[in-house]
Protein backbone atom coordinates (compact mmCIF):
# COMPACT_ATOMS: atom_id res chain seq x y z
CA UNK A 1 0.00 0.00 0.00
CA UNK A 2 1.59 3.28 -0.90
CA UNK A 3 1.23 6.81 0.80
CA UNK A 4 1.62 10.24 0.39
CA UNK A 5 0.77 13.66 1.84
CA UNK A 6 -0.85 16.43 0.65
CA UNK A 7 -0.87 20.07 2.44
CA UNK A 8 -4.24 21.57 3.03
CA UNK A 9 -3.33 24.24 1.01
CA UNK A 10 -2.19 21.94 -2.22
CA UNK A 11 -5.52 20.50 -1.84
CA UNK A 12 -7.58 22.70 -4.01
CA UNK A 13 -4.45 22.02 -6.99
CA UNK A 14 -4.99 18.16 -6.42
CA UNK A 15 -8.93 19.02 -7.00
CA UNK A 16 -8.56 21.25 -10.30
CA UNK A 17 -6.03 18.22 -11.36
CA UNK A 18 -8.14 15.58 -11.06
CA UNK A 19 -11.45 17.28 -12.25
CA UNK A 20 -9.69 17.79 -15.45
CA UNK A 21 -9.03 13.88 -16.06
CA UNK A 22 -12.57 13.04 -14.35
CA UNK A 23 -16.11 14.25 -13.22
CA UNK A 24 -15.52 14.82 -9.46
CA UNK A 25 -18.20 14.50 -7.05
CA UNK A 26 -17.88 15.77 -3.37
CA UNK A 27 -19.42 17.16 -0.35
CA UNK A 28 -20.61 20.37 -1.08
CA UNK A 29 -22.64 22.78 1.50
CA UNK A 30 -26.07 23.51 0.51
CA UNK A 31 -28.06 25.33 2.97
CA UNK A 32 -28.07 23.72 6.07
CA UNK A 33 -26.70 20.31 5.38
CA UNK A 34 -23.67 19.04 3.08
CA UNK A 35 -24.47 16.86 0.02
CA UNK A 36 -22.65 14.72 -2.34
CA UNK A 37 -22.95 16.26 -5.75
CA UNK A 38 -20.65 17.34 -9.26
CA UNK A 39 -18.15 19.96 -8.42
CA UNK A 40 -18.09 22.84 -10.34
CA UNK A 41 -14.91 24.10 -9.55
CA UNK A 42 -12.73 23.38 -6.69
CA UNK A 43 -14.06 25.60 -4.12
CA UNK A 44 -17.00 23.89 -3.97
CA UNK A 45 -15.29 20.88 -1.61
CA UNK A 46 -16.20 21.02 1.56
CA UNK A 47 -14.22 18.40 3.77
CA UNK A 48 -15.84 20.23 7.09
CA UNK A 49 -18.51 17.96 7.82
CA UNK A 50 -19.26 15.27 9.68
CA UNK A 51 -21.84 13.02 7.56
CA UNK A 52 -24.14 14.33 4.95
CA UNK A 53 -28.02 14.24 5.58
CA UNK A 54 -28.59 12.40 2.34
CA UNK A 55 -26.56 9.41 1.86
CA UNK A 56 -24.45 9.20 -1.42
CA UNK A 57 -26.64 6.20 -2.79
CA UNK A 58 -28.22 8.61 -5.25
CA UNK A 59 -25.13 8.71 -7.03
CA UNK A 60 -25.51 5.12 -8.28
CA UNK A 61 -29.34 4.59 -7.69
CA UNK A 62 -30.85 7.68 -8.40
CA UNK A 63 -34.18 9.23 -6.60
CA UNK A 64 -35.67 9.24 -9.73
CA UNK A 65 -34.38 7.85 -13.32
CA UNK A 66 -35.34 7.85 -16.66
CA UNK A 67 -34.76 4.18 -17.97
CA UNK A 68 -36.29 3.90 -21.27
CA UNK A 69 -38.65 6.19 -23.60
CA UNK A 70 -40.90 5.30 -26.07
CA UNK A 71 -43.74 6.70 -28.46
CA UNK A 72 -47.06 6.02 -28.91
CA UNK A 73 -47.23 7.49 -32.08
CA UNK A 74 -49.99 5.60 -34.81
CA UNK A 75 -48.04 4.84 -38.17
CA UNK A 76 -44.79 4.91 -36.32
CA UNK A 77 -42.67 1.83 -36.66
CA UNK A 78 -41.23 2.14 -34.09
CA UNK A 79 -44.28 2.86 -31.48
CA UNK A 80 -44.21 0.75 -28.32
CA UNK A 81 -40.66 0.01 -28.51
CA UNK A 82 -38.49 0.52 -25.65
CA UNK A 83 -35.44 2.95 -26.06
CA UNK A 84 -33.17 3.14 -23.45
CA UNK A 85 -32.47 6.38 -22.34
CA UNK A 86 -28.47 7.31 -22.73
CA UNK A 87 -26.68 7.52 -19.67
CA UNK A 88 -23.26 9.19 -18.72
CA UNK A 89 -20.60 6.79 -17.81
CA UNK A 90 -17.25 8.63 -18.29
CA UNK A 91 -15.31 7.81 -15.00
CA UNK A 92 -15.85 9.68 -12.36
CA UNK A 93 -14.37 10.43 -8.56
CA UNK A 94 -16.30 10.09 -5.63
CA UNK A 95 -14.07 12.25 -3.18
CA UNK A 96 -14.49 12.37 0.68
CA UNK A 97 -17.20 9.92 1.50
CA UNK A 98 -17.52 7.86 4.86
CA UNK A 99 -16.35 4.55 4.76
CA UNK A 100 -19.03 3.26 6.02
CA UNK A 101 -21.20 5.01 2.64
CA UNK A 102 -18.62 3.19 0.73
CA UNK A 103 -19.49 -0.09 2.14
CA UNK A 104 -22.52 0.15 2.02
CA UNK A 105 -22.56 -0.27 -1.89
CA UNK A 106 -20.76 -3.36 -1.40
CA UNK A 107 -23.77 -4.43 0.66
CA UNK A 108 -25.89 -2.87 -2.27
CA UNK A 109 -24.04 -4.98 -4.70
CA UNK A 110 -25.73 -8.09 -3.54
CA UNK A 111 -29.16 -6.66 -4.50
CA UNK A 112 -28.11 -5.24 -7.88
CA UNK A 113 -25.67 -7.71 -9.00
CA UNK A 114 -26.89 -11.50 -8.75
CA UNK A 115 -26.08 -14.77 -10.40
CA UNK A 116 -29.55 -14.41 -12.14
CA UNK A 117 -29.13 -10.75 -13.23
CA UNK A 118 -27.11 -7.42 -13.72
CA UNK A 119 -28.41 -4.20 -13.13
CA UNK A 120 -26.74 -2.68 -15.89
CA UNK A 121 -26.62 1.10 -14.87
CA UNK A 122 -25.44 0.22 -11.05
CA UNK A 123 -22.92 -2.17 -12.17
CA UNK A 124 -21.31 0.73 -15.19
CA UNK A 125 -21.67 3.02 -12.48
CA UNK A 126 -19.66 0.93 -10.01
CA UNK A 127 -17.00 0.35 -12.60
CA UNK A 128 -16.22 3.41 -13.46
CA UNK A 129 -16.10 5.22 -9.90
CA UNK A 130 -13.15 5.56 -8.01
CA UNK A 131 -14.02 5.84 -4.31
CA UNK A 132 -11.59 8.25 -2.42
CA UNK A 133 -12.95 7.83 1.15
CA UNK A 134 -12.13 10.43 4.52
CA UNK A 135 -11.66 8.98 7.37
CA UNK A 136 -13.96 10.12 10.24
CA UNK A 137 -11.61 11.07 12.84
CA UNK A 138 -14.42 12.05 14.73
CA UNK A 139 -17.54 10.04 14.63
CA UNK A 140 -21.33 11.32 15.48
CA UNK A 141 -22.57 10.20 18.54
CA UNK A 142 -25.72 8.24 16.15
CA UNK A 143 -22.41 6.15 15.03
CA UNK A 144 -21.97 2.87 15.26
CA UNK A 145 -20.16 1.56 12.33
CA UNK A 146 -17.94 -0.40 14.77
CA UNK A 147 -21.15 -2.74 15.69
CA UNK A 148 -22.38 -2.81 11.79
CA UNK A 149 -19.05 -4.48 10.24
CA UNK A 150 -17.61 -1.31 9.11
CA UNK A 151 -15.27 0.92 11.24
CA UNK A 152 -14.33 4.85 10.89
CA UNK A 153 -11.25 3.96 9.07
CA UNK A 154 -12.12 0.95 6.98
CA UNK A 155 -10.95 0.53 4.12
CA UNK A 156 -12.47 -2.23 2.53
CA UNK A 157 -14.62 -0.67 -0.10
CA UNK A 158 -12.57 2.14 -0.70
CA UNK A 159 -9.60 2.47 -3.12
CA UNK A 160 -7.90 5.72 -1.36
CA UNK A 161 -8.14 6.48 1.85
CA UNK A 162 -7.37 10.31 2.69
CA UNK A 163 -7.39 10.89 6.84
CA UNK A 164 -7.17 14.50 8.14
CA UNK A 165 -3.83 15.43 10.30
CA UNK A 166 -4.53 18.79 10.74
CA UNK A 167 -2.17 20.11 8.26
CA UNK A 168 -2.99 17.91 5.50
CA UNK A 169 -4.11 14.89 4.22
CA UNK A 170 -2.48 11.41 4.86
CA UNK A 171 -3.51 9.39 1.44
CA UNK A 172 -3.46 5.64 1.41
CA UNK A 173 -3.71 3.81 -1.68
CA UNK A 174 -6.14 0.73 -1.30
CA UNK A 175 -6.96 -0.84 -4.28
CA UNK A 176 -5.33 -1.05 -7.84
CA UNK A 177 -7.22 1.70 -8.94
CA UNK A 178 -6.39 3.69 -5.95
CA UNK A 179 -2.65 2.75 -6.80
CA UNK A 180 -3.39 4.45 -9.89
CA UNK A 181 -4.91 7.10 -9.23
CA UNK A 182 -2.39 8.23 -7.02
CA UNK A 183 0.79 7.22 -9.19
CA UNK A 184 -1.14 10.19 -11.48
CA UNK A 185 -0.97 12.92 -9.03
CA UNK A 186 1.22 15.43 -9.21
CA UNK A 187 1.93 17.75 -6.10
CA UNK A 188 1.67 14.92 -3.84
CA UNK A 189 4.85 15.05 -0.83
CA UNK A 190 6.13 12.58 0.75
CA UNK A 191 5.20 11.30 3.76
CA UNK A 192 6.66 13.36 7.15
CA UNK A 193 7.48 11.67 9.96
CA UNK A 194 5.30 10.12 12.58
CA UNK A 195 1.75 11.22 9.88
CA UNK A 196 1.73 6.82 9.61
CA UNK A 197 1.62 6.72 13.44
CA UNK A 198 -0.77 9.37 14.11
CA UNK A 199 -3.18 8.19 11.43
CA UNK A 200 -3.04 5.06 13.58
CA UNK A 201 -3.73 6.44 16.70
CA UNK A 202 -6.64 8.50 15.27
CA UNK A 203 -8.54 5.42 14.32
CA UNK A 204 -7.82 3.99 17.74
CA UNK A 205 -9.64 6.69 19.26
CA UNK A 206 -11.94 7.33 17.11
CA UNK A 207 -13.03 3.15 17.70
CA UNK A 208 -12.80 3.73 21.10
CA UNK A 209 -15.25 6.44 21.15
CA UNK A 210 -17.85 4.19 19.21
CA UNK A 211 -17.46 1.03 21.31
CA UNK A 212 -19.50 -2.03 20.36
CA UNK A 213 -23.34 -0.67 20.84
CA UNK A 214 -25.20 -4.24 20.53
CA UNK A 215 -24.39 -7.73 20.36
CA UNK A 216 -26.60 -9.65 17.62
CA UNK A 217 -25.08 -12.91 18.09
CA UNK A 218 -28.22 -13.95 20.10
CA UNK A 219 -30.51 -12.76 17.33
CA UNK A 220 -28.68 -15.58 15.01
CA UNK A 221 -30.10 -17.99 17.38
CA UNK A 222 -34.00 -17.26 17.50
CA UNK A 223 -35.82 -18.10 15.05
CA UNK A 224 -37.37 -15.68 12.42
CA UNK A 225 -41.25 -16.65 13.80
CA UNK A 226 -40.06 -16.71 17.33
CA UNK A 227 -38.59 -12.80 16.75
CA UNK A 228 -41.87 -12.05 14.23
CA UNK A 229 -43.80 -12.74 17.06
CA UNK A 230 -42.27 -11.08 19.78
CA UNK A 231 -44.32 -8.47 21.61
CA UNK A 232 -41.79 -5.53 21.54
CA UNK A 233 -43.16 -4.58 18.21
CA UNK A 234 -46.09 -2.67 19.74
CA UNK A 235 -43.78 -0.72 21.35
CA UNK A 236 -41.33 0.10 18.82
CA UNK A 237 -44.01 0.87 16.28
CA UNK A 238 -46.23 3.15 17.97
CA UNK A 239 -44.62 6.56 17.65
CA UNK A 240 -43.79 5.87 13.93
CA UNK A 241 -45.69 7.86 11.05
CA UNK A 242 -44.56 5.90 8.56
CA UNK A 243 -43.24 8.70 6.88
CA UNK A 244 -39.87 6.64 4.86
CA UNK A 245 -37.29 9.29 6.44
CA UNK A 246 -35.27 6.62 7.76
CA UNK A 247 -35.11 4.30 4.18
CA UNK A 248 -35.16 7.65 2.01
CA UNK A 249 -31.64 8.46 4.05
CA UNK A 250 -30.05 4.92 4.38
CA UNK A 251 -27.38 3.94 2.07
CA UNK A 252 -28.36 0.14 2.16
CA UNK A 253 -32.22 0.88 1.53
CA UNK A 254 -32.49 0.00 -2.00
CA UNK A 255 -36.22 -0.43 -2.60
CA UNK A 256 -37.63 0.85 -5.81
CA UNK A 257 -40.55 1.02 -8.12
CA UNK A 258 -40.85 1.52 -12.34
CA UNK A 259 -43.88 3.16 -13.21
CA UNK A 260 -44.81 4.43 -16.83
CA UNK A 261 -45.50 8.29 -17.45
CA UNK A 262 -47.47 8.97 -20.88
CA UNK A 263 -47.97 12.61 -22.01
CA UNK A 264 -49.99 12.50 -25.29
CA UNK A 265 -47.83 9.90 -27.13
CA UNK A 266 -44.59 10.12 -25.64
CA UNK A 267 -44.02 7.80 -22.72
CA UNK A 268 -41.06 7.57 -20.66
CA UNK A 269 -40.34 4.73 -18.14
CA UNK A 270 -39.05 5.91 -14.45
CA UNK A 271 -37.90 4.28 -11.67
CA UNK A 272 -37.96 5.92 -8.22
CA UNK A 273 -37.09 5.25 -5.03
CA UNK A 274 -39.95 3.19 -2.69
CA UNK A 275 -40.32 2.62 1.02
CA UNK A 276 -41.06 -0.32 3.07
CA UNK A 277 -42.60 1.87 5.02
CA UNK A 278 -45.30 3.60 3.01
CA UNK A 279 -48.81 1.14 2.90
CA UNK A 280 -48.88 1.06 -0.55
CA UNK A 281 -45.81 -0.49 -0.61
CA UNK A 282 -47.02 -3.88 -0.39
CA UNK A 283 -50.59 -3.54 -1.88
CA UNK A 284 -51.27 -6.17 -4.41
CA UNK A 285 -53.44 -5.60 -7.72
CA UNK A 286 -56.18 -7.43 -6.56
CA UNK A 287 -56.58 -5.44 -3.55
CA UNK A 288 -55.33 -7.00 -0.73
CA UNK A 289 -52.09 -5.94 1.24
CA UNK A 290 -49.88 -7.94 3.22
CA UNK A 291 -48.55 -5.37 5.49
CA UNK A 292 -51.91 -3.33 5.39
CA UNK A 293 -51.09 -2.09 9.15
CA UNK A 294 -48.27 0.15 10.54
CA UNK A 295 -46.70 -2.33 12.99
CA UNK A 296 -46.22 -4.88 10.07
CA UNK A 297 -44.04 -2.41 8.22
CA UNK A 298 -42.02 -1.50 10.87
CA UNK A 299 -41.34 -4.74 11.87
CA UNK A 300 -40.42 -5.72 8.12
CA UNK A 301 -37.84 -3.01 7.85
CA UNK A 302 -35.96 -4.20 11.31
CA UNK A 303 -36.49 -7.55 10.47
CA UNK A 304 -34.69 -7.28 6.78
CA UNK A 305 -31.74 -5.62 8.10
CA UNK A 306 -31.00 -7.15 11.01
CA UNK A 307 -32.48 -10.82 10.78
CA UNK A 308 -33.51 -12.19 7.04
CA UNK A 309 -30.47 -10.32 5.59
CA UNK A 310 -27.85 -12.18 8.36
CA UNK A 311 -29.64 -15.32 7.86
CA UNK A 312 -29.62 -15.34 4.18
CA UNK A 313 -25.47 -14.10 3.61
CA UNK A 314 -24.08 -14.97 7.17
CA UNK A 315 -21.96 -12.22 6.98
CA UNK A 316 -23.33 -9.24 8.68
CA UNK A 317 -26.30 -7.05 8.94
CA UNK A 318 -28.03 -5.05 6.53
CA UNK A 319 -27.01 -2.02 8.09
CA UNK A 320 -23.27 0.57 8.15
CA UNK A 321 -24.07 1.99 11.01
CA UNK A 322 -23.88 5.59 9.56
CA UNK A 323 -26.91 6.84 12.27
CA UNK A 324 -28.71 8.56 9.74
CA UNK A 325 -32.08 7.25 10.50
CA UNK A 326 -31.43 7.38 14.44
CA UNK A 327 -30.44 11.23 13.51
CA UNK A 328 -33.30 12.19 11.76
CA UNK A 329 -36.40 10.00 12.64
CA UNK A 330 -39.15 12.67 13.69
CA UNK A 331 -39.93 10.21 16.71
CA UNK A 332 -36.86 9.11 17.38
CA UNK A 333 -37.43 5.69 17.51
CA UNK A 334 -33.61 4.15 17.58
CA UNK A 335 -32.60 0.80 15.41
CA UNK A 336 -29.66 0.42 18.20
CA UNK A 337 -32.50 0.03 20.99
CA UNK A 338 -34.27 -2.06 18.28
CA UNK A 339 -31.59 -4.63 17.95
CA UNK A 340 -31.02 -4.86 21.53
CA UNK A 341 -34.61 -5.86 21.92
CA UNK A 342 -34.50 -8.21 19.12
CA UNK A 343 -31.11 -9.52 20.90
CA UNK A 344 -32.96 -9.62 24.67
CA UNK A 345 -36.40 -10.76 23.71
CA UNK A 346 -37.31 -13.84 25.65
CA UNK A 347 -40.34 -15.46 24.55
CA UNK A 348 -40.30 -18.09 26.65
CA UNK A 349 -42.85 -21.05 26.41
CA UNK A 350 -45.74 -20.82 28.65
S1 LIG B 1 -38.15 7.85 10.09
FE1 LIG B 1 -39.05 7.17 12.02
S2 LIG B 1 -41.20 7.79 11.89
FE2 LIG B 1 -40.39 7.90 9.78
S3 LIG B 1 -40.89 5.86 8.92
FE3 LIG B 1 -38.80 5.73 9.76
S4 LIG B 1 -39.08 4.92 11.85
FE4 LIG B 1 -41.10 5.69 11.16
S1 LIG C 1 -30.40 1.43 8.99
FE1 LIG C 1 -29.95 3.52 9.74
S2 LIG C 1 -27.88 3.36 10.61
FE2 LIG C 1 -28.18 1.55 9.33
S3 LIG C 1 -27.29 2.08 7.35
FE3 LIG C 1 -29.51 2.59 7.26
S4 LIG C 1 -29.66 4.76 7.89
FE4 LIG C 1 -27.60 4.02 8.47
Amino acid sequence: MSETYVSKEKLPGIVEQLMGTHRVFGPILKGQYHQFALLEESADLDLAFRNTRLSPKALFHPHSERMFEFTLEKGNPDAGILKEVPKDYRSRIVLGIRPCDAYAFKLDDRNFITDQFKDPWWVQRRESTTLVGLACNDPCSTCFCTSAGSGPFDTSSLDVLLVDLGEGYLLQAVTHKGEQLMGDLAGGESVPEHCTEQAAALKQSAEAQLGIQFNLDPVKQKSMVELFDAPFWEDVQFSCINCGTCTFLCPTCWCFDIQDEVYQSRGERIRIWDSCMFPLFTLHGAGHNPRDQKLKRVRQRFMHKLKYYPDKYADGIACVGCGRCVQHCPVNIDIRQVARLMAESCVCPV
